[in-house]
């Protein structure tokens, strides 16, 4: 009887493995068409800096629009995308396209994701530039954002990929601040301009201590190794207000903007300042 019951429940188990094992075929096959079917775009962020509210940057945001299953989120496909070398298509995509885009911007630089993956490449550095030298693009209109994930696997290794590439005069960001492994004692190693705190701390800030305790103590870091820092996921007045008066100088989210079509970013990008209630944001992803 119990074991029936446990191998009908190993059973049920094995059948949504297959299931979920099948999806992320599906996915794969579509997204190693999805770029020469057109099925990709980019979107772009602004982040802005206090006090005007200035345009400095946008962050380079992908869209996939699948026939078969609709938007979907690179939340959901970029961990596909990461375990085979379609990563690498991606990414060339994506850097090819954001450098594009700043030949239409009046002076604001790009910030463009590169995952763990992406950024162990051999020779990334000389990949990097190579695109960003043929596009004619000054390398200090370009921020490269990794997370922690991307540099504490193999640290001594990662800290030399950024050393060089910002001495060929990239902007390196470090994403999703906070939520990896990085132990301040490690974050002085490496060669970074900024740190993006993560918005879950930013949402957390309102409700518990906790939260607001350590997006100021990120502020206070940044600002002790004269680092730039961004609080992502600034939904509300009220968040734009505290991080103010916490000294934070650079934000990004849905309060300020959302993610723009590549048109309205440049056309935002020439008013130069944020004017957050007129501008039409980006369709998200359902999934
Ligand atoms: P991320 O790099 O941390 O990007 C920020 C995410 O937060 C974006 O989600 C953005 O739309 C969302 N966001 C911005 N402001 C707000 C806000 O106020 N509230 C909330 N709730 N969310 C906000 P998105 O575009 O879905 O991207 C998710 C993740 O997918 C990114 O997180 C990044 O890790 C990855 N990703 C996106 N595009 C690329 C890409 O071109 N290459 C790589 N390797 N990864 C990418
Ligand atoms: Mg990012
Ligand atoms: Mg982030
Ligand atoms: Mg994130």
């Amino acid at each position: 009887e119990s074991k029936k019951s446990g191998r009908g429940v190993v059973r049920v188990f094995d059948e949504s493995m297959d299931e979920s094992i099948r999806f992320r075929r599906q996915i794969e096959g579509g997204l190693s068409k999805a770029i020469a079917n057109g099925e990709l775009r980019l979107v772009f962020q602004p982040i802005v800096a206090r006090e005007k509210l200035e345009i400095v940057a946008f962050e380079a945001l992908l869209r996939w629009k699948s026939p078969e299953y609709g938007n979907i989120s690179p939340a959901m496909f970029i961990p596909i995308a990461e375990e085979s070398n379609l990563i690498h298509e991606l990414g060339d995509w994506v850097i090819d396209e954001a450098l594009e885009m700043l030949q239409q911007w009046p002076g604001q630089y790009v910030s463009v994701n590169f995952s763990p993956r992406q950024f162990r490449r051999q020779n990334f550095v000389g990949h990097v530039v190579e695109r960003v030298q043929r596009a004619g693009i000054e390398p200090h209109r370009v921020q490269i954002e990794i997370t922690e994930t991307a540099i504490f696997d193999n640290a001594e290794r990662a800290a030399d990929t950024l050393y060089r590439l910002r001495q060929m005069g990239f902007r390196i960001a470090l994403d999703d601040f906070g939520t990896g492994y990085s132990s301040l004692y490690n974050i002085r190693k490496f060669a970074l301009d900024c740190l993006k705190i993560d918005r879950s701390f930013i949402d957390g800030m309102g409700k518990e201590r906790e939260s607001a305790a350590i997006v100021h103590s990120i502020i206070h870091l940044g600002r002790a190794l004269g680092l730039e820092v961004v609080a992502e996921g600034v939904e509300t007045e009220a968040h734009l207000q505290a991080l103010r008066l916490a000294g934070c100088s650079h934000y990004q989210g849905y309060y300020l903007a959302r993610p723009l079509e590549a048109d309205v970013a440049t056309e935002v990008a020439h008013e130069r300042y944020m004017a957050p209630d007129e501008i039409e944001p980006a369709a998200e992803p359902l999934v």
